[in-house]
């Protein structure tokens, strides 16, 4: 019941139903219109003719009473409004159809259009748009609205799309042609067959591996398969996992790496797994673009309502033209470097942002230029 006066209040906001009750009632007093026109214009010639006609019966019959005329004069005047009530019931029928045709006609023009733009979408023309000019206030303006960004983000995806597999077969091209090459070397016996070459070939056929795994776990979070299995943590247990296995790994590189964790954290309720991840990929860049003897610290502390870890290096540090951009798929400051010193594909950042978003946190980076250190900051919100 309830429903159903809810339903029918709403028929009454519909801007649309009023512009089909304005059309059914212009159509309507058209139709009355040209009936009252047509009549007034044929009644006046009915009703002459139909006296005209009395007159020649009268003279036939060599003079009738008075009350005869009376009869006859009634019969010419029904006879005359009959007339004319046809004539005109003829003409306002045509001319209310005709109304009806145009009027349907006009507004049924926005959801012709709105056939044709989807057309043109489904056809692969996805900057096809409505003009915002020609979009009305009504319901079908507000389904042109969202058909317009409907469209907008269909070429935004289709762009990613391209750019993607642009990007990939940019990314698989490398690794694929040193791979060739060692082996066409060896071939020819330009190469040796030694471990040195085999090597080389193992290190390639690795890095595609990670590609590979890491456009899997970018699919994975991108399509919001992501399930976080989220439990409240110690902090200081979450910082000694991920630290203690990389301490041999910088130990080797000779940068030193240091983790300081306030006292009297609050507690955090997240997935483990993902954070260490996070954690692992910031640590794993510090160490990748730190010289040695360079230093490197993990810091956690409270910030407002968030826990905020901060990752902090001496190193080769990002100019301020590339840090906006270092959170993009495949985006590496200095590519040269990244790839010959067995750099990654450009996606971890990119992991390691949606996974702190997953959260509900941030994750941001700052870097005072080139050679001076850069510092990733993210921040876990307190529930
Ligand atoms: P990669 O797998 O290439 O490390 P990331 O997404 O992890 O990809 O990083 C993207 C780019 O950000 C890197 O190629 C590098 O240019 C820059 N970057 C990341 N971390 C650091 C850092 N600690 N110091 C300097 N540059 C960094």
């Amino acid at each position: 019941m309830k429903t159903n006066s809810a339903g029918f209040i709403q028929v009454f906001k519909s801007r649309w139903i009023y512009k089909i009750l304005a059309a059914f009632i212009a159509v309507v007093l058209i139709a009355g219109g040209a009936h009252a026109v047509a009549m007034r214009l044929s009644i006046a010639a009915a009703f002459e003719r139909h006296l005209g006609r009395m007159n020649e019966n009268m003279q036939g019959m060599m003079g009738g009473g008075s009350g005869m005329r009376g009869v006859n004069l009634y019969e010419s005047f029904t006879a005359a409004v009959n007339d004319s009530l046809w004539i005109s019931a003829l003409i306002a029928f045509i001319v209310s159809v005709l109304a009806a045709l145009l009027i349907s006609r006009l507004m049924t023009k926005p959801i012709h259009r709105l056939t044709r733009a989807s057309r043109a979408i489904a056809g692969g023309d996805y900057s096809h748009r409505i003009p915002p000019d020609e979009i009305s206030t009504d319901e079908l303006g507000l389904l042109a609205q969202s058909f317009n960004s409907m469209a907008e983000k269909l070429e935004s995806i289709e762009a990613i799309r391209k750019q993607l597999i642009g990007d990939i077969s940019h990314e698989l091209r490398t690794p694929l042609t040193a791979i060739k090459g060692s082996m066409e070397g060896l071939m020819d016996g330009v190469l040796p067959a030694d471990k040195s070459t085999y090597q080389q070939i193992y290190r390639e056929t690795d890095r595609l591996q990670r590609l590979v795994e890491d456009l899997q776990e970018l699919t994975r979070i991108d399509s919001s398969a992501l399930r976080l299995n989220r439990k409240a943590i110690k902090i200081a247990d979450l910082v000694q996992a991920v630290v203690v296995p990389l301490e041999n790994t910088f130990a080797m590189k000779g940068v030193a790496l240091k983790s300081q964790v306030e006292s009297a954290l609050p507690q955090i309720v997240v997935d483990s797994d993902r954070i260490q991840q996070v954690l692992h990929n910031l640590l794993g860049n510090a160490l990748h673009f730190t010289p040695e003897n360079g230093h490197v610290v993990l810091e956690v502390r409270q910030d407002g309502d968030a826990v905020l870890f901060s990752v902090q290096d001496d190193g080769i540090g990002i100019p301020p033209e590339h840090l906006p951009h270092i959170f993009e798929r495949f985006y590496r400051a200095d590519k040269s470097r990244s790839r010959a010193a067995g750099g990654g594909s450009g996606i971890g950042l990119t992991i390691a942002k949606s996974l702190v978003e997953a959260h509900g946190g941030k994750l941001w980076a700052e870097s005072k230029g080139k050679n001076k250190g850069s510092t990733f900051l993210f921040t876990i919100p307190v529930e």
